[in-house]
């Protein structure tokens, strides 16, 4: 029932919006920073606001099963993929651009990642995005979770937003207040909107001074998470009152392993696929991480990783 929609929906793209860049049974593992997966029925690449309107009107009007992604930094996919359409922005959505009335404005599409936006900020000497220089997701995710490192948050440098209604009639610009950011969460994830981009303001500062900042926060990142493996980040959210790392170190979880998935020994917040490892792997390594913990602490830990077509 569920196929038969994605696969009216795949037919109503291709007929009304035949520019769009369509791939079917895209493996997710490739779009993924675990590096985990299975395949998408197909993963549809909007260029423009005009083709993503049309895509969204296709698949909401034959009701599929969809959901945007962006760099795939946050999510941990099924073994047997999603069995509808993914939707992942491009072209137009990968520009930054100065706002020409005020030279501590940017506008960022949500496509473009963090890292590229922290350059560009750095090279224009535009500082108070250094926090997030080192998350490795795009701006629309950063958005939607209120992604946010070292005592920092997006909600800090976010004025407002662009973004279009989840069938794809309507694009307005909302307020930073507006989009109701607390930790990890925003008015995006209640209204399944889309974010099209987001206007930032910085302030202006030496670009020597705020690269310096950036690499040492990336001195510091690097020293204490394991990059060298694929991984979504921190598995569990912070629980109130507590790290989620610390209560996992407390169990004595450092190290659990299911096949290839498990416990980073460097930082025991973070899950990581250390070699061939499935979404199985991953779920029962955190299963078994939550039902320890909250044994041990009586505190049950929240997934942070968002879970696509499977369940803890
Ligand atoms: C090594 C590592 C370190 C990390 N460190 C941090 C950290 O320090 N702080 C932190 O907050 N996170 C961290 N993360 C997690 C992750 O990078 C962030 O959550 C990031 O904001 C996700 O962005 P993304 O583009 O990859 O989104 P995805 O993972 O692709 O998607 C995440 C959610 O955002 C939604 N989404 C994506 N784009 C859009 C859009 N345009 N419109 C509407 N919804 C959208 C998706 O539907 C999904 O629900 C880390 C991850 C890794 C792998």
């Amino acid at each position: 029932m569920m196929l038969d929609k994605t696969v009216k929906a795949i037919e109503s793209i291709r007929r009304t919006v035949p520019e769009v860049r369509l791939l079917r049974d895209e493996p997710m593992c490739r779009h993924t920073s675990f590096r985990i997966g299975g395949p998408a029925m197909a993963l549809v690449l909007p260029a423009n606001e005009v083709e993503l309107s049309a895509v969204l009107s296709a698949v909401t009007s034959t009701g599929a099963e969809h959901m945007i992604i962006g760099n795939g930094s946050n999510l941990l996919v099924s073994d047997e993929g999603y069995p509808g359409i993914m939707i992942k922005l491009a072209g137009d959505f990968e520009s930054i651009a100065k706002n020409p009335e005020d030279p501590c404005r940017v506008r960022v599409g949500a496509a473009v990642l963090m890292s590229r936006t922290a350059a560009f900020l750095t090279e224009n000497g535009l500082s108070g995005f250094e926090f997030a220089s080192g998350i490795p997701g795009s701006i629309g995710g950063a958005v939607f979770m209120n992604a946010g490192a070292y005592g920092g948050e997006i909600k800090d440098v976010v004025r407002s937003v662009r973004v279009m209604d989840p069938d794809g009639s309507n694009v307005r610009e909302i307020s930073g207040e507006d989009m109701d950011f607390s930790y990890r969460h925003s008015r995006a994830q209640e209204e399944d909107m889309l974010i099209l981009s987001a206007e930032m303001e910085l302030t202006e500062d030496d670009p020597a001074a705020i690269a310096e900042r950036v690499t040492e926060l990336a001195a510091r990142r690097n020293a204490k998470q394991p990059v060298a493996f694929p991984s979504a980040g921190s598995t569990f959210k912070r629980p109130v009152g507590g790290y989620a790392a610390a209560l996992i170190e407390q169990s004595g979880l450092k190290g659990y392993k299911v096949g290839g998935a498990e416990v980073s020994e460097k930082h025991s917040g973070f899950v990581i696929n250390s070699g061939g490892a499935r979404c199985e792997d991953v779920l029962a390594v955190m299963r078994h991480v939550r039902e320890k913990v909250y044994a041990d602490s009586g505190i049950m830990l929240e997934p942070e990783v968002r879970l696509i077509n499977c369940t803890l």
